[in-house]
């Protein structure tokens, strides 16, 4: 049900941490069921019990509408932090829907200039020096990604004889990344179908690594 990364926690009186609900459902699925959610949990630090907390309102953007949906929140007073259930179609501190940021992605993968991605999704209101932000986010996860794993490919035997066959017969780009994107996905036999990439990938990897 939870993750079992934490984001970090500040530095205010009252710590805030995020923990990705893995909620599996649509946004228009969690609206419906959010309470579902509601449920005792242990604190991440200390182990106890946490109690309900108040819950907030958070704007969700997506292609063509904006939902408002609530977030859950749970407190530990042995801690004093404050934890909020994140679901996991959101990544912290972001408004825009998970799907949202990968169909931008893909389509700047297949080489759709930024100025036909705003076009495509100027109705969500987005800018292009968003996009032209994400762009760059995306390229540098890439790129640390790719670097692990090549890193990973030289520490690992066992890997590095089935991966090594791939490399001889010539690996293209496209499947470079799709064996980085296996690898970060843990468990997962294939790639999640388009929309749901994002989501696997963040509940899989540190807060700091989070797509
Ligand atoms: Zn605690």
């Amino acid at each position: 049900m939870l993750a079992p990364q934490l984001s970090q926690a500040n530095d205010s009186p009252t710590k805030l941490m995020i923990i990705l609900l893995e909620t599996n459902s649509s946004i228009k699925q969690y609206l419906k069921n959010w309470y579902k959610y509601d449920m005792d949990i242990d604190c991440p630090l200390c182990g106890t019990l946490t109690r309900r907390h108040t819950k907030y309102e958070r704007q969700v953007i997506c292609k063509t509408e904006t939902y408002t949906i609530f977030i859950l929140r749970r407190r530990c007073k042995h801690c004093n932090i404050t934890i909020s259930l994140l679901p996991s179609f959101l990544k912290p501190w972001q408004r825009f829907a998970n799907h949202f940021r990968e169909i931008a992605g893909r389509w700047h993968l297949v080489g759709k200039s930024l100025n036909r991605i705003a076009a495509n999704l100027s109705q969500s209101g987005i800018s292009r020096r968003t996009l032209q932000r994400w762009k760059q986010e995306f390229h540098d996860h890439l790129k640390r990604e790719l670097i692990r794993e090549r890193r990973r490919l030289v520490d690992d035997s066992a890997i590095k004889e089935s991966i090594l066959v791939l490399y001889r017969k010539g690996l293209t780009a496209g499947d470079e990344l799709k064996i980085i994107l296996l690898s970060l996905l843990g468990k997962a036999k294939s790639i999640p179908q388009t929309g749901k990439l994002l989501t696997a990938l963040n509940l899989n990897l540190p807060p700091q690594d989070y797509w």
